[in-house]
C-alpha cells in the first residue's frame, strides 16, 4: 500500500506531519498475527512510532483477562525486536474501564499536531458502534484495518466507515487464522505440543507461558 498521504517537502520551520500509530489489544497472549500486523503498520503507514497498548479489564470482553503483569511482560517480549514500537502500559495503570478514546486523547496531548492512526482487526472494526464515544474515535484517528478470517459482524447494517471523517485504510497483510482464544484453548486442553504453540507465538512468549503455567485451567 502506498503511504496514505503524500509527504510534503520540508519548508523552513515546517515538517511533514508526524504519524503515530496505536494498536490496542488484550494480548492474552500476544501472537504472531499481532506482530505481523504491527510490522506492516509501521512500514506501510510510515509511522514515527507505534504504541502497543495492552488493555486493562476490557469492557467489551466478558472473560477475566490474565494478570496485567503477565500480559505486559509477554507483550514486551513479543514486540521487543520491532523498531519503532513502544509498549505502553497506561491502560493497565488506569483505574476503571479501559476506553480507547481516553488513550487516543492522551496521546494526542503528548504529540500535538501529530496524525494518529488506530490499527484494529476487522472483527473489532465491525463492532465499533459499541465502543465508548466511537464517533470521537473516528474524528481523532485514521482507522487502519487488518482483515481477519471470519470477522463477526455484530450489526450487518452498521457501516462505521461511512461515518469516518477520514478515509478508512486497509493494511496489506496475508490473512492469518491465529487467535489468542485458540491458543488458550489449545494449552488448556492439556495436549498442546510446545512446538506447535511456538509456531503461534514467539519463542520467548512460549517460554514465558510455560514458565508461569498460564492458560492451563481454561
Ligand atoms: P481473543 O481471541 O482473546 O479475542 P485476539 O486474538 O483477537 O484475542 P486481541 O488481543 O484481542 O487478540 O487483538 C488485538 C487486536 O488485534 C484486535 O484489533 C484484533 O482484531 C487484532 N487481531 C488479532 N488477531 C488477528 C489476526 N489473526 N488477524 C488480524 N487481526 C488480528
Amino acid at each position: 500500500m502506498s503511504a496514505p498521504a503524500a509527504r510534503g517537502k520540508k519548508r523552513m520551520g515546517e515538517g511533514p506531519q508526524k504519524r503515530i500509530g496505536v494498536f490496542g489489544g488484550s494480548f492474552d497472549p500476544p501472537h504472531k498475527a499481532h506482530v505481523a500486523l504491527a510490522e506492516a503498520a509501521v512500514e506501510q503507514l510510515e509511522l514515527a512510532a507505534l504504541y502497543i497498548v495492552p488493555t486493562g479489564q476490557a469492557w467489551h470482553k466478558a472473560r477475566v483477562l490474565s494478570a496485567p503483569e503477565h500480559r505486559l511482560a509477554m507483550t514486551q517480549l513479543a514486540f521487543a525486536d520491532l523498531p519503532g514500537v513502544v509498549v505502553d502500559d497506561r491502560e493497565l495503570r488506569r483505574e476503571g474501564p479501559s476506553f480507547t478514546i481516553d488513550t487516543l486523547e492522551a496521546l494526542q496531548a503528548d504529540h500535538p499536531g501529530a496524525q494518529i492512526y488506530l490499527i484494529i482487526g476487522a472483527d473489532q472494526f465491525a463492532a465499533l458502534e459499541n465502543w465508548h464515544r466511537w464517533e470521537d474515535i473516528l474524528d481523532i484517528a485514521i482507522i487502519c484495518i487488518a482483515n481477519r478470517v471470519h470477522p463477526e459482524r455484530a450489526n450487518p447494517g452498521f457501516d462505521p466507515a461511512s461515518r469516518a471523517r477520514h478515509a478508512v485504510l486497509t493494511l496489506h497483510l496475508p490473512l492469518m487464522a491465529v487467535s489468542a482464544t485458540n491458543i488458550r484453548r489449545q494449552i488448556g486442553s492439556g495436549d498442546a505440543d510446545p512446538e506447535e504453540i511456538a509456531q503461534l507465538v514467539s519463542e520467548p512468549v512460549a517460554r514465558y507461558i510455560e514458565r508461569h503455567r498460564l492458560y492451563l485451567s481454561r
